[in-house]
């Protein structure tokens, strides 16, 4: 009893030469966007007042950044958003 057994060729199991690529880490990972409501934006007329041929400016500037940066008005606490000043309000 001379039973062919039907060679099954596998590759051979070299030892797999792998490319060693440096780990690139994805520059963004990007956060799926969540749906964004509609929401009345807020623009820069918010931040001034028109009285007549008169402007005045409802949001101080910051200190550090100069005028033309307009620091975002909390409750207790005034921030520039540019640089992250915080000067807080006097009671
Ligand atoms: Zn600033």
């Amino acid at each position: 009893m001379s039973k062919k057994v039907a060679k099954t060729e596998e590759a051979p199991a070299e030892a797999k030469t792998e490319e060693k690529k440096p780990e690139v880490k994805p520059q963004k990972t990007e956060k799926p966007k969540a749906e964004k409501k509609h929401k009345k934006q807020k623009g820069v007329h918010s931040l001034y007042k028109v009285e007549g041929e008169k402007v005045t400016r409802l949001h101080p500037t910051c200190e550090r950044c100069g005028p033309g940066y307009f620091m975002a008005d909390h409750h207790d606490r005034y921030t520039c958003g540019h640089c992250g000043f915080t000067r807080y309000k006097r009671a």
